[in-house]
């Protein structure tokens, strides 16, 4: 920990401010029920601050092996956005990886599939190829030190994911996070979220599902719940 130049005690303090802040998060979705441009602007500008602080760069693709979770409206772009910009071998090449990828995890418990790491059939040559539509879990992930993400890829426990984040940008993907559930809440839509891997390949097989979920927003993924 040394580059974060902070103590155990204290990343255990910063992660139970991050529950504690989701926690009043989950109580009160109203909150953000209206949220103006003006209001977010702030919260941008913060973010170019802390942005110099971060490890991340093209190439580093240590957090493409977590397990990934995403509404309905994140897979579904993902699935148009391979089909509309992908080349037929391209398009090919990633549906085997998906299917074959979905298999591996759907046999895997939960503490399996924390403990080893499923490369992110999405990721090629160590770069997303659907970055543009990635979900907004994958977005919001960052870290402030390539060491500790290092250890975590290699096994390591000490502490969780989370402990090298930086805590606004940490509370911003809540926030978001929250606006996007509240959104959907809203416009009676299903506002679970799914394994993304396991509903991807879903929608593969059945891509018909995408026809219901737009005429009556009720949920498609039963088998990618988390
Ligand atoms: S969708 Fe892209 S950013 Fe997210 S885990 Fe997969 S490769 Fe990484």
């Amino acid at each position: 920990m040394a580059r974060l130049g902070i103590s155990q005690e204290k990343i255990q303090k910063k992660g139970a401010e991050f529950h504690k802040s989701y926690l009043a998060f989950q109580k009160d979705l109203s909150k953000y029920k209206k949220v103006s441009n003006a209001q977010l602007i702030p919260i941008t500008d913060q973010l170019e601050v802390y942005r110099s602080n971060l490890d991340c760069k093209p190439g580093c693709s240590y957090c493409c092996h977590y397990r990934v979770t995403a509404f309905t409206h994140e897979i579904v772009a993902i699935y148009l956005h391979i089909h509309n910009t992908f080349t037929p071998k391209q398009l090919n090449r990633i549906k085997e990886k998906i299917i074959k990828t979905a298999s591996t995890v759907s046999c895997m418990s939960e503490e399996e599939r924390i403990s080893t790491n499923v490369e992110c059939p999405m990721l090629i040559d160590d770069r997303c190829s659907t970055y543009s539509v990635r979900p907004m879990s994958c977005a919001g992930f960052h870290s402030t030190s390539l060491e500790f993400c290092k250890r975590q890829f290699q096994g390591s426990d000490e502490i969780n994911g989370a402990s090298a984040w930086i805590m606004k940008i940490g509370e911003s993907l809540l926030i978001e996070r929250s606006i996007a559930d509240n959104v959907i809440r809203h416009t009676k839509q299903d506002h679970s979220q799914y394994e993304l891997v396991t509903s991807l390949a879903t929608l593969l097989k059945k891509p018909s599902l995408i026809a219901k979920w737009r005429k009556t927003g009720k949920p498609i993924f039963s088998n990618a719940t988390v």
